[in-house]
């Protein structure tokens, strides 16, 4: 009987019944037996997912370029992408800064609470400060070419190693996809090409295995969520998201309007699919999404439904989607931008029309910066602060909240990536009149 329930149910099954498990955790003495005994299972989750990221997209892009039959169509598709993406990205902002300057959610935000935080979370912002910190002076001391600079690995196993190193991976499959095709017709190359076409069954098949134990995955890592946010903030739970719920509601109403009127907007004027059935097909990312907040853990599956669900051609998904889960964050964004008005609201400082602009500007180029892991977005947030004169120990004001405010932005997120995919998709398939 459990076989014909499908997977999103007992996703969600998981996912209710880690938060009852964490509630009766805290309140039955079981925190430390939680983390010990539960949380290693989700996290084992998240690696099996990681472990599977960086073959499925050099494989999955070769693969697709493979059945690219000129490479001009590679450029023009680069030049959509980067163009959507830089577009979302400054909507996101922009909307965020509209919705925190007309609801002031920081405004209201109690003194004595604000002194209590700071001081609280006074060694942790210090950590995060100096990883924002070596970010920063890498980009500085580098030039402005940096991020291009970045772009070309010197050795392609040591880049494959690491998965924050995803857009060098990409470059190395673009330039092996390309060769590829250049050199179609000679002895061989059809048997290299077959070769990753059978590399890519194997590993889809390894998703499918993974997704099979998602929802215990899922239920761990709620589990390990709700007894942390207990353990961070023993007693004060209840009144720090009091204090916060006008910044969360700000944050979040911004997502759903990115996700219900921003992308269905965009889907309807440049593909025929209806919102509904795309919400449909890329939900199990969403949870997925939802439960890791991490877009990179989450890449194996919205390629899956990309490809599988909305009929997203390889050739498009392959490429589209790892580049929008590096770089293509509007969920991130749209937070950094609500987050820094509400951090200078709370701390009664005016902002400047330019100082906003700064925000514009900033935010985009910290999502894009942000890696796509768990408390990235607030990392790349000092920077943002930092840009606007707005001291960096306020996000002290926000840690609380931060871990369910980040499965929330990820789960945007991955849904602007999948979104442009299909805009991509459907304008590769008009131009070629398929
Ligand atoms: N967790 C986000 C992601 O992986 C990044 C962030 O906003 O922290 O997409």
């Amino acid at each position: 009987m459990l076989k014909r329930i499908p997977l999103y149910a007992k996703i969600f099954l998981g996912m209710f019944l880690g938060i009852i498990w964490g509630i009766i955790a805290i309140n039955t003495g079981g925190i430390q037996i939680t983390l010990d005994w539960i949380k290693p299972w989700g996290s084992i989750f998240i690696n099996s997912l990681k472990l599977i990221a960086i073959p499925l997209i050099l494989v999955s892009l070769i693969k697709g370029i493979g059945g690219i039959s000129d490479v001009s169509k590679l450029s023009r598709m680069g030049l959509k992408t980067l163009g959507l993406y830089v577009l979302s990205t400054i909507i996101a902002v922009s909307l965020g800064l509209i919705l925190v300057n007309t609801l002031q959610p920081g405004k209201a935000f109690p003194t004595e609470v604000r002194e209590n935080l700071l001081s609280k979370y006074q060694s942790k912002t210090g950590e995060f400060l100096s990883k924002a910190e070596l970010t920063k002076k890498s980009q500085e001391t580098e030039g402005p070419l940096y991020f291009i600079k970045e772009l070309v690995p010197e050795n392609i196993v040591s880049a494959a190693s690491d998965n924050r190193n995803m857009l060098q991976v990409i470059f190395f499959a673009l330039l092996f996809g390309i060769a590829m095709i250049s050199v179609k017709n000679k002895p061989g190359v059809n048997s290299v090409k077959d070769f990753f076409e059978g590399l890519n069954e194997i590993i889809l098949k390894i998703v499918d295995f993974i997704m099979k134990a998602a929802p215990f995955g899922v239920f761990a890592l709620f589990a390990a969520i709700i007894v942390e946010i207990e353990k961070d903030n023993p007693g004060q739970v209840g009144s720090l998201f009091i204090a916060l719920a006008g910044y969360c509601a700000t944050v979040i109403l911004g997502l759903g309007i990115m996700v219900f009127i921003v992308y269905p907007g965009l889907l309807s004027i440049f593909t025929k699919h209806k919102f509904i059935n795309f919400l449909r097909g890329i939900f199990k990312a969403q949870m997925l999404a939802f439960s890791t907040s991490s877009s990179a853990a989450t890449l194996p599956v919205t390629m899956d439904c990309a490809e599988r669900n909305l009929g997203i051609k390889k050739e498009v998904s392959s490429f589209v989607l790892p580049i929008g889960a590096t770089i293509n964050m509007d969920g991130t964004s749209l937070y950094q931008g609500v987050a820094a008005v509400f951090i200078a609201q709370a701390f009664g400082m005016e902002l400047t029309i330019i100082q906003q602009l700064t925000i514009i500007l900033t935010a985009t180029l910290a999502s894009i910066g942000s890696a796509a892991v768990p408390s990235a977005g607030i990392i790349m947030l000092l920077i943002v602060l930092e840009s606007i004169g707005v001291p960096a120990a306020g996000i002290s004001l926000i840690f609380a909240v931060d871990r369910p405010l980040d499965m929330f932005r990820t789960t945007v997120n991955i849904t602007g990536d999948s979104a442009v995919a299909c805009v991509i998709d459907y304008t590769e398939r008009k131009h070629n009149n398929i």
